[in-house]
């Protein structure tokens, strides 16, 4: 019997360290892999995805989560669709594509895309007929005149100064067929601020929006623009969208909520 009981012991105890060690072999993963279960949940709350939005600078600052970085890289190239809109922006984070041609038409010794063309022409009739002549000095670019127009730029003043005063090939409104420099008809202040203080830049700026067209880099907003002040060029909204802007106060881009300034 005491051999019996023995046996028993014996039998249960190893019974016991066969069970210790089934659960030493199933415990010790699942407690690992809890561990890491929890701390992928913990990091999941504190690191978002990027915004999807190019608009959207803005970080996330609740008291009790990390600050997101804006994960947007500029600059963000547009899609035909998205540059073939009136209302398309451009802007030194936001550029066409290489391959972008508007359809243009012929106006005033110049090509812009016909809505805009039709509306030009009204504009440069009202200012002669007040004896206020103005003249196109640049009007469509294409992609490739602007490469050798920044090259040129880049190879005689340096990129750092090219910048200030000529924009990167894709980053320019004149590819869009929509944008226009004009100047007086007696070439006085041509493509210089003072442009704005003659008679012909002081109607140009007073007038624009009835005819559709906005002072695209007005005075006093060159950190918002990253432009500098051009009172001689103007770009083709159509009238509504072109009074609304002026009448806002904003930049165009900030009409538009997108993100603009300097590269
Ligand atoms: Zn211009």
């Amino acid at each position: 019997m005491a051999n019996e009981k023995c046996k028993m012991i014996n039998f249960l105890t190893g019974y016991n360290k066969v069970v210790k060690k089934k659960y030493l072999l199933i415990g010790i993963p699942l407690v690992l892999a809890t561990i890491g279960f929890i701390a992928i949940l913990a990091s999941r709350n504190v690191v978002k995805a990027p915004s999807d939005t190019s608009n959207d600078s803005t970080s996330d600052t609740s008291a009790d989560q990390e600050v997101v970085v804006d994960q947007v890289v500029y600059p963000i190239q547009l899609t035909i669709e998205q540059a073939t809109a009136i209302n398309a922006v451009v802007n030194k984070k936001h550029k066409l594509p290489e391959n972008y041609v508007p359809t243009l038409t012929s106006v005033a010794g110049g090509k812009m895309r016909e809505d805009a063309a039709t509306e030009l022409e009204k504009l440069l009739d009202a200012a002669s007929a007040i004896g206020n002549k103005l003249v196109i000095i640049s009007s469509y670019r294409s992609y490739l005149t602007q490469v050798s127009t920044y090259d040129g730029y880049v190879n005689q003043y340096g990129q750092a100064q090219a910048d200030t005063f000529s924009a990167r090939p894709g980053h320019s409104e004149h590819q869009t067929g929509l944008a226009v420099d004009l100047g007086n008809n007696d070439g006085s202040c041509a493509l210089e601020t003072c442009f704005g203080d003659t008679a012909g830049g002081v109607w140009l700026a007073t007038n624009a929006p009835n005819y559709g067209f906005i002072i695209r880099y007005p005075e006093g907003k060159e950190a918002e623009t990253g432009y500098q002040y051009e009172p001689w060029h103007i770009r083709y909204l159509g009238a509504d969208t072109a009074k609304a802007v002026a009448s806002s106060g904003k930049t165009f881009d900030q009409y538009m909520n997108v993100v603009a300034g300097e590269y």
